[in-house]
């Protein structure tokens, strides 16, 4: 086992799981710390079954525990905020963020895309999150190698990086459809599987590929989120 650690950020229990549970598949399979990290418990997400906001978030706990056990996920935090649109949630949600920063020293950093992605919570813990960064490289404690963008709600036009996850596509599926509750009102699985297959096949205009699924990645550039 390799000390190189990645911290994957999460608004809700099973962002990971959607747009790189393959890749996170893979890295663990290769060694690498996996920390996921999930912000706010789920609990005001759709409930076909009519659960209280209480109920969901008991339910969303052990959905996203059991999908992290598929996976292989040895070190999930779940922070269990009810919410992220108060500047104080937000402002505690920095401060947990910064202490695991500094005690797992990722080199590489994976979160929703903080423009692009269309769902709000999405766009506000990674806002936060590239806020943190700034602060802590401005002090000269710590400056990740790359952050990374993972997709979720709005596909990529353009990515920096294209991962193979055929291998782990099986994989990828079962973590999802660990998250009961969400695929009662949504066919997430079917939905990202789907785009994973198009990435694989669309990637080059030219030539065979063997290539079956694929995530792809955008990498934010330094000088937009340090200066
Ligand atoms: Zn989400």
């Amino acid at each position: 086992m390799s000390d190189k650690c990645v911290l994957v950020v999460s608004p809700h229990p099973d962002d990971l799981e959607i747009g790189m549970g393959g890749t996170v598949a893979g890295l663990i399979e290769s060694g690498v710390r996996v920390v996921s990290v999930v912000v706010t418990d789920g609990r005001r997400s759709t409930s076909v079954e009519g659960y209280t906001e209480d109920e969901m978030a008991c339910i969303r706990e052990e959905e996203v525990k059991e999908s992290a056990g598929i996976l292989g996920l040895h070190d999930l935090r779940l922070f269990g905020l009810a919410d992220i649109r108060s500047e104080r949630d937000q402002a505690l949600m920095k401060d947990k963020i910064e202490e695991l920063i500094l005690s797992a020293e990722p080199y590489d950093i994976y979160i929703p895309h903080p423009t692009i992605d269309k769902h709000p919570t999405h766009r506000i813990v990674s806002a936060r999150v590239l806020e943190k960064v700034k602060e802590l490289a401005a002090g000269g404690t710590y400056v990740p190698d790359n952050i990374w963008c993972y997709e979720v709600w709005t596909p990529f036009q353009e990515y920096d990086h294209l991962e193979d996850i055929s291998r782990h596509a099986d994989l990828k599926g079962k973590a999802i459809e660990a998250h009961k509750s969400q695929l009662q009102y949504k066919h997430y699985t079917e939905g990202i599987l789907g785009l994973n297959r198009y990435r694989a096949i669309f990637n080059e205009r030219h030539g065979v590929t063997e290539m079956k699924y694929a995530e792809v990645f955008q990498r934010l550039n330094a000088d937009e989120y340090l200066s």
